[in-house]
């Protein structure tokens, strides 16, 4: 009997980490046309009956309207009861800038509310607090995360093999943060500009990974998503969390649609009037000097961004981008600051790795990479003289190009125009300094 546990133990670790997961709540509501257009007031009561252990409980509606314009004609009106009888004054929900990208179709963000409150009023209205009549369904969503039942300490990753010392930092993976489920058939991008967000949700709690799987079952169940839209999120006290599944690279949802070549971070909190952590933002230029190392991004440089059509720096903020207010004028006013910063981390990592490196090379940089049809440089920094070849070869080892430059101390910036020639795809550059060889990846777009 012993030895069956142990290979069930062995063979299906997954099983018993299941039973770890938070004890959730979720009520889905869909409410018909014909339900809208019988109810006069357009006032919906609901029992939630989540009677269990929480941190919080919050909602978010999805829904259909006929309107013209940008923006929605409708919103939602919500109150509170303990006991239905006394209610709270009700309070606005708004559609979210970061939600569904379809015609006709909104949903808001979360709306926070006590863990006591257990009956809940909804009503549609218009921008005069008149009820409408022209939406033709309505999804509410009530989600309860539950409490964490098994503490548990941060994972340690190992990252992409690069020339670059910038370690990942250490993180909250989905399963820490107790995500139901796994990742939901990802893309894989080519990233090339960082960008950061606001949640545009609560700045306090004393359970962040409650409000990560909050924010998960928002863009699953609410606007209808694999999975979660961000790659990262980091809460106040600068702790990070794994956002969409597949690994490194995995194309998530937060740019308008627009999100190839991307990897977006969400600060948690809503930073529009308020202050972010000092130590919520020094884990945003860890993260993001961490990939724009290993991807040789220059946070300070505009690039071209496919996507959007739009030049973007290395890092740019949600509304460089998209016509929205993330990531809060109050993190936006610090964006030259993130860039300098995680540039600065980027240099100080280089240094360290030069440790290893050929005796008088400082670091290397590509700018930008992947390589368009712009000018692009290999920048390298000597604090002497020391002549090297150069090279570059392809995916099957060919070289396609071979030199030895003429250099100096200080930048040598080596074109890298001609690459722009070559068929897209991913290719080495290749610096020999004697028996030393430096390598780094670049890309073709
Ligand atoms: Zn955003």
């Amino acid at each position: 009997m012993k030895i069956n546990l142990f290979l069930f133990i062995l063979f299906f670790p997954h099983l018993l980490m299941s039973q770890s997961l938070r004890d959730s709540k979720q009520k889905l509501v869909t409410l018909s046309e014909e339900s809208i257009n019988n109810n006069e007031a357009n006032l919906f009561t609901f029992s939630l009956d989540f009677k269990h252990e929480t941190p919080f409980h919050c909602a978010s509606v999805a829904w259909t309207e006929n309107h013209e314009g940008e923006k929605p004609y409708s919103h939602f009106l919500f109150s509170f009861s303990k006991d239905s009888a006394k209610w709270t004054p009700y309070e606005s929900l708004f559609s979210d800038e970061h939600a569904i990208d379809i015609r006709d179709q909104f949903a808001t963000n979360l709306l926070f509310f006590e863990k006591e409150y257990q009956f809940v009023k909804v009503q549609v209205v218009d921008e005069n607090g008149k009820v409408r009549q022209n939406v033709s369904e309505i999804k509410i969503n009530f989600f309860s995360p539950g409490m964490e039942t098994v503490s548990n300490s941060l994972q340690e990753t190992v990252s992409e093999k690069s020339s670059c010392a910038c370690p990942q930092p250490k993180f909250k993976s989905r399963v820490d943060w107790r995500c139901p489920q796994g990742p939901t058939s990802p893309s894989i991008t080519t990233v090339s500009h960082l960008v950061v967000h606001h949640s545009a949700g609560t700045n306090v709690s004393n359970d962040w990974g409650a409000i990560v799987l909050a924010i998960w079952n928002l863009h699953v169940y609410t606007n209808g998503w694999a999975d979660v839209g961000y790659n990262w999120l980091i809460s106040p006290d600068g702790t990070l969390f794994e956002g969409r599944g597949g690994g490194d690279n995995v194309m998530g949802a937060h740019f308008c649609g627009k999100n190839s070549g991307t990897m977006g971070v969400c600060l948690i909190g809503t930073y529009t009037n308020a202050t972010p952590a000092d130590t919520m933002m020094a884990k945003l230029s860890e993260i993001f000097a961490w990939k724009a190392c290993q991807r040789s991004i220059d946070p300070n440089t505009q690039t071209f961004h496919a996507s959007t059509g739009f030049n973007l720096f290395g890092i740019s903020g949600h509304r460089d981008g998209c016509a929205t207010e993330c990531p809060g004028q109050k993190v936006y006013d610090q964006i030259t600051l993130i860039r300098k910063t995680s540039q600065n981390k980027v240099l100080a990592c280089s240094a360290t790795a030069t440790k290893q490196w050929p005796d008088g090379l400082e670091w290397i940089n590509i700018r930008p990479n992947p390589i368009s049809d712009i000018e692009s440089y290999l920048d390298v920094y000597l604090s002497k003289t020391v002549p090297f070849l150069f090279q570059i070869i392809n995916m099957d080892g060919q070289i396609l190009m071979e030199e030895k430059p003429l250099i100096q101390t200080g930048i040598n910036a080596i074109s890298l125009k001609n690459m722009a020639n070559l068929p897209k795809g991913n290719y080495a550059i290749k610096l020999q300094f004697g028996q030393k060889v430096v390598t780094k990846t670049v890309v073709v777009q």
